[in-house]
């Protein structure tokens, strides 16, 4: 449920988009670059003009791996000539000529890099990887080109100075004021010498971001577990053991393979019943990157979190995390911190409950043995049949996967939007895998381009999230076309997607980011969708999430695959209850990697870490997160979303937006649920608005309040628990 990840921004999007972050400057690179780049790039290049597809798509069909490298080399020169153009412009500044100019620039550059970022994040290969590794340093020298070039802040800060006396309207005024604050967080405002070591900082950043990626990706591969013995393998589905089977058959090796999700615990963890396999395949999971050898991440992150604390002393904060959360809704670390600490408690408390129900599962059945965190998934599974009596395996066959998209993901947003859907198989696509629908409103409008991609594959970053290939903006006269990625199992061929309620409620979480996406309104780029902050991203993901159980949608897509027979109303009612099963367990560990993350982005310039392992249980046992059984979702060494993927001190998001999701969701119940008015008011005052309003505000504008933890604590039954101080 809270196993996404995502980019952000537009005009600034490459900043955070999924392999870099970075800024710096000094244009001798970039001259270079522009040098270069003709050879090589023209018309026969499919970026080197818009799509003619419809919606701008891009033309898979013609994209081949040498395009990108000229692309992106030629799409960077053209934005910092550009830039350069709007700098050296003679002309006083105006919000023309400055703002909405670098609104406009850079299209060439967003036009790859948005496709790039789609195709090296999905359907990896070694010549993309090369081009990924080559360009990212140069990626962020352009960045650096930007904020750093002291005339063009000049202009900027002109015109932010006296904006109130400009009569722009909302959303220009928005805009001066956010452009401003992006370039100040970069180190405008830092002399020319501090601004070169910024520079090099940024660069070191950006290519060990990227080596993490590239080593985590080998590293996850490496450590599936294979095994020659079937045996091992006693108690996994037939589908899964033919997926073991046809992974093992691709490696070109005998026997099984069990291929690693990314988070800590894996799903087969839930049905093997031999303990030794289940061990086995755990460590292989936690251990994926700590192995030594060319694969090991550690010596990364400690230089990372290094490099970063060392950054935010030069930029003038006390450290990583307070220089990132300044531009977002919590806006300091010590407020995201004491909103997770007040959780800790309850939620350890509830984990050790639960370890103890499975302890007495264990003991019952003369186990011998004290539980561990391999054991966990499998005997809580017992737990939950015992206690809520439900089988996996029984609620599978009534979540086919194109069923659910259809009757479930599209059918809850028709009925609260009024949007429709239709299957289009004129579109070129990057894998066979690769489904695209065109989003058409309630009154006949086409609205946006839907693509989806969920089935695992190993060229595939782990976890599920959305993006975009096409930005929606006024300006630019452009309609979004998003897509959602997941890792669901592949079925065997002729096989229908029997997947399980998690990933139905990961479907309609995607797909909450891409209404976002599909309903933007913006006049700028920058403004637009989902260029908002971190903790407010995954806030309409999550609220989508709640209609996946609302009777009226369950029952519109919860049917048999072969029978057409809905739900029993029994089993219905037990997966609705279920929900409240393992909280504690899901809660901590969720709450461990958030600390974890807080505690390597708030260390101080100086710190010194000597060993990786030692910081994470120093990390873990200060906010009282070291349980033996439970985990973190995701150790340091794995966690992709902070080290590889813009989420640096920004893990606790998930749970900020969790307190919006359950607060929104608490207004529908208050106001009739699910219905049109309800939807369209939503739709019109947060899913189109992108951030073109300060987010507290515009939250309150439609909550009529501001937003109150309670429903969430009564969501995961932490209701009982007094604050803590
Ligand atoms: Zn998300």
């Amino acid at each position: 449920m809270h196993k996404t990840q995502m980019g952000r921004t537009r005009f600034f999007r490459l900043l955070f988009s999924t392999f870099l972050i970075a800024i710096a400057i000094t244009l001798a690179p970039i001259k270079m670059n522009a040098q270069t780049t003709d050879a090589g790039f023209g018309p026969s290049n499919p970026f080197y003009a818009p799509s003619t597809l419809p919606f701008q798509a891009p033309p898979f069909d013609k994209i081949k791996d040498a395009d990108y490298q000229p692309a992106i080399e030629a799409g960077i020169a053209q934005k910092v000539k550009e830039t350069r153009a709007i700098a050296d412009n003679p002309a006083e500044p105006t919000f023309e000529n400055t703002f909405v100019a670098m609104e406009k620039s850079g299209r060439l550059i967003d036009r790859v890099m948005e496709v790039f970022n789609g195709v090296t994040g999905s359907n990896m290969n070694p010549a993309l990887q090369k081009v990924q590794d080559d360009e990212a340093p140069k990626l962020a020298a352009m960045q650096d080109a930007i904020y750093l070039d002291g005339k063009l802040f000049q202009r900027v800060s002109r015109i932010y100075e006296k904006r109130m006396s400009l009569h722009l309207d909302a959303e220009s005024l928005r805009l001066v004021e956010y452009t401003y604050q992006q370039f100040v967080l970069a180190g405008a405002r830092l002399n020319d010498a501090d601004k070169t070591a910024l520079k090099k900082m940024n660069e070191e950043e950006a290519n060990l971001s990227t080596a993490f990626i590239s080593r985590l990706l080998a590293a996850t591969k490496d450590a599936a577990y294979a095994t020659k013995d079937k045996s091992a393998l006693a108690g996994l589905s037939d589908a899964e053991i033919a997926a073991a089977a046809q992974s093992a058959k691709d490696r070109k090796v005998d026997g099984w393979v069990v291929t690693l999700q990314n988070t800590t615990q894996q799903p087969e963890l839930q049905s093997l019943t031999n303990r030794a396999a289940r061990q086995a395949l755990f460590e292989d999971s936690i251990n994926r990157a700590e192995r030594g050898g060319a694969n090991d991440t550690r010596e990364i992150i400690i230089r990372l979190a290094q490099l970063r604390a060392q950054k935010a002393k030069l930029l003038g904060y006390p450290n990583y995390a307070a220089w990132k959360l300044e531009d977002q809704m919590a806006h300091t670390p010590e407020a995201a911190l004491k909103f997770m600490d007040a959780m800790v408690p309850a939620a350890t408390a509830n984990a050790q409950g639960e370890g103890k129900d499975i302890q007495a599962i264990i003991d019952a059945q003369h186990g011998g043995f004290t539980l561990e965190p391999w054991d966990w998934n499998f005997y809580s599974e017992q737990v939950r049949k015992a206690k809520f009596d439900l089988d996996e395996a029984q609620t599978r066959p009534y979540f086919e996967l194109n069923n659910v998209l259809h009757n479930g993901v599209f059918y809850a947003a028709h009925e609260l939007y009024g949007i429709n859907f239709k299957r289009r198989t004129d579109i070129p696509v990057y894998n066979p895998d690769v489904q695209v629908y065109e989003v058409i409103d309630g009154n006949g409008r086409p609205l946006a381009l839907f693509y989806c991609d969920y089935f695992k594959r190993d060229n595939k970053n782990g976890g599920a999230w959305m993006d975009e290939f096409v930005g929606q903006s006024r300006l630019l006269g452009t309609l979004p076309v998003i897509y959602n990625v997941a890792n669901f199992t592949k079925p065997a061929a002729g096989e229908p997607a029997l997947i399980s309620f998690s990933d139905v409620t990961a479907m309609f979480h995607e797909f909450g980011h891409g209404l976002h996406g599909i309903f933007a309104n913006s006049m700028y780029p920058s403004l637009s969708g989902t260029a908002v902050p971190r903790d407010f991203v995954e806030f309409p993901s999550q609220f989508n999430e709640h209609w996946a159980s609302y009777p009226a949608v369950f029952n519109h897509y919860a049917k048999h695959y072969k029978t057409g027979a809905p739900m029993p109303a029994e089993l219905a009612a037990k997966i609705k209850k279920a929900e409240t099963f393992n909280q504690g367990y899901l809660l901590t560990e969720l709450l461990a990697a958030a600390e974890l993350d807080m505690q390597w982005h708030t260390m101080g310039a100086d710190a010194v870490v000597a060993d990786a392992g030692s910081f994470e249980t120093a990390a873990l046992t200060k906010t009282h997160l070291l349980l033996s059984t439970v985990p973190p979702r995701y150790r340091s060494s794995y966690f992709l979303h902070i080290w590889g993927n813009g989420y640096a001190a920004g893990y606790y998001a998930y749970l900020w937006c969790e307190m919006l999701d359950d607060d929104a969701y608490q207004w529908f119940e208050d106001h009739g649920g699910l219905t049109r008015a309800n939807g369209d008011r939503f739709r019109q005052m947060i899913l189109s608005r992108g951030n073109t309003e300060d987010l507290a505000r515009l939250y309150k504008t439609w909550r009529g309040a501001e937003p109150s933890i309670n429903p969430m604590l009564k969501v995961r039954g932490l209701a009982a628990v007094k604050p803590v101080k």
